[in-house]
């Protein structure tokens, strides 16, 4: 009898003692989805140090493995941290901090929501954004008429929905100087009966931007870390931010040496003569989770202000053309910039015209560097001819699939029928290039990438429109949207040796999901269950 007790017990401390080599953390019992290149699905996996030690099957994984810390994911499903390969972290800050316009339905919403804001504020400088003319019963765009009655002595300043487009007040065009007679480069001074209606579109922005009233950094602080819980919630563990200045990397840094910005971030730099020195003078700048080595250039405007550069004139409005922001030879400068200090372009290209400039442009980095992995940001409408060219120039596109369904309402207006075959064609675009990371473009589109995947796969809005999907054979398959949110933007940042896939050796960042992640025909929500960023739970819904 004592020799069996003994046995026994001799037999548990052993299997203890044996119970093979020790990690951090073992999470068991999960639909494992490693976006390897056979697409393994495994059930557990074992993390040392925030690596990945193995994935594999619970058994393999909980005999070979001891941990303090196991996770039970109750079979949910796990893929890696989804990456918004083109937001504005910055620029949803401010919109937090600004009067908040989105949804407004007219004019008069809009002044109700400035007067309250005014009110609660006490603000002497009004900024606003969000408004989109196109939700409104009248859908010209709008003039200052109103603004100037209620507000005729503080300065105001609305921003459209895609931030291509200003509208301001009387009291601020004077404070700018901005008269009939003001000319501006790439840019739209909106003029009605003779004098400015307040309208101004793409670089006429630029002298509103510079004299705009700054908010603390305490309070950008505070808003950008509530974004990154809201980023979190949804499994989105890093974000490329699309275009900073000079000041914004010393404010980042600060966030990130303070540990409180945690995502992955890799921040594009605008072509500033002080960001220029930036990259000369640091060339691949890497610091622990912030990242620059790109720049983000501003090809043309959008399509909804009509400020995107097409090759022929636009359809609603008879000889125009919209603007290049930037000159061919400015872009070709910058490329030459890119060249010489290692850095990414890319290039933000809406109209046909600036697609075409910017494959030109590519074609030539290509005859040097074929690895170059230069982008062009959104690509969203292209002549059939140039989609042709894009697989023999080693760029991709940079695409967000709910750009396609918001701007359904309006698109074939701007471009006509012929034109909309070329338009938003990410499956047209996918199969000459391969590979193409995806986003949302915020604050212009919601972060949530169960929309960007029922937009990429369904071709539908968040209210399910339209029925049958927009332009639905350019759909991309399920695969392929989770691909250009993990594997494919981690390539677009040239950091796949570390994220993109959950495989040994690679960073313990992913997400586990509270419900089964798809792309079912009427939109479902979906949030995250926890939250890991190199094997640190950053967010749990418990
Ligand atoms: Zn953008």
């Amino acid at each position: 009898m004592n020799k069996f007790f003994f046995f026994g017990i001799s037999l548990i401390l052993f299997s203890a003692c044996y119970k093979g080599r020790s990690v951090d953390m073992i999470i068991h019992n999960a639909k494992i989805h490693t976006m390897d290149e056979n697409n393994h699905e495994y059930e557990a996996i074992a993390i040392t140090d925030g690596k990945i030690v193995e994935v594999g099957p619970d058994r393999q994984i909980q005999n070979k493995y001891a941990a303090d810390e196991m996770i039970d994911a109750g079979g949910r499903d796990m893929y890696p941290g989804f990456t918004d390969a083109h937001g504005h972290l910055l620029g949803l800050a401010q919109q937090k901090l600004n009067a908040d316009l989105v949804g407004s339905k007219s004019m008069n919403e809009i002044i109700v929501r400035l007067e309250k804001y005014a009110s609660r504020t006490g603000k002497k400088f009004i900024v606003g954004s969000g408004w989109d003319q196109s939700l409104w019963s009248e859908t010209a765009l709008p003039d200052n008429q109103e603004l100037n009655k209620v507000f005729p002595t503080i300065p105001v300043a609305l921003f459209r929905v895609d931030g291509h487009a200003v509208l301001v007040n009387d009291c601020l065009l004077k404070q700018l100087k901005i008269t009939p007679e003001t000319k501006v480069d790439g840019g739209i001074i909106h003029l009605k009966d003779g004098k400015c209606s307040g309208l101004l579109v793409d670089n006429a922005m630029n002298v509103v931007f510079e004299n705009l009233p700054k908010y603390p950094d305490a309070e950008m602080k505070q808003a950008i870390l509530e974004i990154q819980e809201e980023l979190f919630q949804y499994g989105i563990t890093g974000v490329h931010e699309a275009g900073i200045n000079f000041k914004d990397i010393a404010f980042f840094k600060k966030m990130v040496a303070s540990k409180e910005l945690k995502m992955n971030l890799y921040a594009m730099l605008y072509p500033t003569p002080e960001n220029i020195q930036f990259a000369k003078k640091n060339g691949i700048f890497e610091y622990r989770n912030m990242t620059i080595r790109s720049f983000k250039v501003m090809g043309d405007g959008a399509l909804g202000s009509r400020g995107a550069c097409l090759k022929k004139p636009y359809s609603d409005e008879p000889g125009h053309f919209g603007v290049l922001t930037t000159p061919f030879e400015e872009m070709q400068k910058i490329a030459d910039i890119c060249e010489v200090t290692g850095y990414q372009m890319n290039v933000h290209a809406i109209g046909d015209s600036t697609n075409k400039l910017v494959i030109d442009l590519m074609e030539r980095i290509y005859e040097v560097r074929k690895d170059h992995r230069w982008r062009i940001e959104h690509a969203q409408v292209l002549d059939p001819t140039d989609i042709l060219r894009l697989g023999n120039c080693g760029a991709f596109p940079s695409v967000q699939p709910t750009h396609a369904t918001t701007d359904q309402r309006w698109a074939k207006d701007r471009l006509g029928e012929n034109r909309m075959r070329g338009a938003y064609a990410y499956q047209s675009l996918l199969n000459q290039t391969g590979i193409m990371c995806i986003g949302t473009d915020f604050p212009v589109e919601s972060i949530n990438p169960f929309l960007t995947i029922h937009a990429a796969v369904n071709r539908k809005n968040k209210e399910n429109f339209p029925g049958a999907g927009f332009q639905k054979k350019e759909a991309i398959s399920f695969m392929d949207c989770i691909k250009g949110m993990t594997l494919w933007s981690a390539f677009a940042a040239f950091q796949e040796d570390d994220l993109g896939t959950l495989e040994k050796g690679k960073d313990a960042t992913f997400a586990i999901f509270e419900n089964k992640v798809k792309a079912d025909e009427v939109f479902q929500e979906n949030f995250a269950f926890m939250t890991f960023i190199k094997g640190k739970k950053v967010y749990s819904a418990e």
